[in-house]
């Protein structure tokens, strides 16, 4: 098959970058224009609720000035996309415009943000350095929006000796991704870490330095901390012919429109975003294999990570939050796993330092295998309903928490200023 002559590339994040990288590796040799609107160079984000946070570390590069020179790609930093025409082939910039045979869109997401909050956001490396500023030891900080990065950040910063409040209008943290029996186990790690826990309360406003709930109590803090999820970073898009929806709508194969593709936070392939590292590098490789008229073989088994305190939790699968979920014990140091199922098909695990069963029961993930099949591979369930007395969270004892669960400011009506946006 016959290589395009210039590919651009929107997005020089990690999906932009894995994806430059990809071709190159796989012998495309003609022109690829890079552009990012940030004016950093390609840096990795996990570590922004980590060790960046945490002062341990500045920025983790994806690649040093000097490799990304050595991929011969013309770098367009500070320079976001203003539009794209797939008709006319054309990407479009405040500084000109840039022609393509072939287009990789790889533009992320955006913070949700609610209307009218002044609180902090944590997306970029600029959100991570200015949210360091504004904690240290005996600070307060409230979270508003206890999923995995909220739950990140509220580990870090009691690492800090930041004392941390975390709200959420479940009654659980991390639910959408763990379900609500499994977030009680995480919930329970942070109360033992002494994270201040405001489970299944909405937010009915917020001051400078005040929180206000709509069970009229109030939570006072230095710093607020907006995390409650992402969209799609597609606005730019629009007038473009492609079909956007929750993400740029793309095959199983990442392909928007003839040459166009999509990778990473802000794709939608077959019905399916992921806004996990793992899943992007992939998705990356396989489109530039399609470029180039390659085969690849791209996984379809969704993984995810995220360290809080001690623990590494790790993800497999895409468990739908009605799933049925069995907590075990797993191998000779009983590390803590979820078994998700659903019709007696295996559906997702999530271990808290359990790496071994994750890795080992990936392809069971992968085939659906008979759930019954994979308890027997456990030791004991774990007492109750509950979480995980195990040689590595000892203190994993699930606590009871409200189970009042409704949106932001569903009761507050006076105050409609409070309903998620994008930024
Ligand atoms: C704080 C944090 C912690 C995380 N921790 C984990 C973790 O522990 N485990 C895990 O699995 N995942 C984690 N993730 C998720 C993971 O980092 C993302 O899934 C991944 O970065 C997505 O890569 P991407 O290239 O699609 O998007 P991004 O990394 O967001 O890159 C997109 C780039 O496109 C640029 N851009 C946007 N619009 C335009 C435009 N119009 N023109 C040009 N450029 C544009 C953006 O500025 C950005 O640089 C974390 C994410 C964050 C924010």
């Amino acid at each position: 098959m016959e290589q395009p002559g210039r590919v651009v590339v929107i997005g020089a994040g990690l999906g932009g970058l894995r994806t430059v990288e990809s071709l190159r590796r796989r012998g495309y040799s003609g022109r690829i224009a890079l552009l990012g609107a940030e004016r950093h160079l390609p840096y990795d984000r996990p570590p922004l609720s980590k060790h960046v946070l945490r002062g341990e570390r500045d920025v983790s590069w994806l690649r040093s000035a000097d490799d990304v020179t050595a991929l011969d790609v013309s770098l367009h930093l500070d320079t976001p996309a203003t539009g794209l025409s797939v008709d006319r082939r054309t990407v479009n910039t405040a500084s000109g415009s840039h022609a393509f045979d072939v287009a990789v869109i790889a533009t992320g997401a955006l913070p949700r943000r609610l209307v009218g909050m002044d609180a902090q956001v944590l997306r970029t490396l600029d959100d991570a350095y200015a949210l360091r500023a504004a904690l240290h030891a005996g600070s307060r900080l409230a979270v508003v929006g206890a999923g995995l990065i909220g739950c990140e950040v509220a580990a870090s910063a009691r690492a800090m000796g930041v004392e941390v409040t975390l709200l959420d209008v479940l009654p659980a943290p991390a639910t959408r991704v763990l379900g609500s029996r499994v977030g009680r186990i995480l919930g329970a790690l942070h109360a033992r870490h002494g994270v201040q826990l405001r489970l299944g309360v909405g937010l009915a406003g917020s001051e400078p330095g005040r929180v206000l709930l709509d069970d009229g109590s109030i939570v006072e803090a230095d710093a607020v901390l907006q995390s409650i999820g992402v969209t799609p970073d597609i606005a730019w898009l629009r007038g473009s012919e492609l079909n956007l929806n929750d993400g740029v709508m793309c095959d199983a194969g990442g392909r928007a429109a003839p040459g166009v593709f999509a990778v990473g936070d802000v794709a939608n392939w077959a019905g399916h975003r992921h806004e996990h590292w793992t899943s992007v590098g992939t998705q990356a490789d396989h489109v530039a294999a399609q470029i180039l008229g390659q085969d690849s073989a791209a996984t379809d088994v969704a993984y995810w990570w995220s360290d809080q305190y001690d623990l590494k939790l790790q993800g497999l699968g895409r468990p739908a939050p009605d799933d049925d979920v069995e907590v075990r014990a797993w191998g000779p140091r009983a590390r803590t796993v979820a078994v998700y199922s659903r019709n007696g098909r295996l559906t997702g695990l999530v271990g808290f330092s359990a790496s071994s069963a994750i890795m080992r029961l990936r392809s069971d993930v992968a085939a659906g295998t008979d759930v019954q099949k994979i308890l027997e591979r456990f030791t004991e369930p774990m007492p109750h309903d509950s979480s995980a007395p195990s040689a590595d969270t000892p203190d994993l004892i699930a606590t009871p928490v409200a189970t009042q669960s409704r949106p932001f400011n569903s009761r507050n009506r006076a105050t409609p200023d409070f309903r998620a946006k994008s930024s």
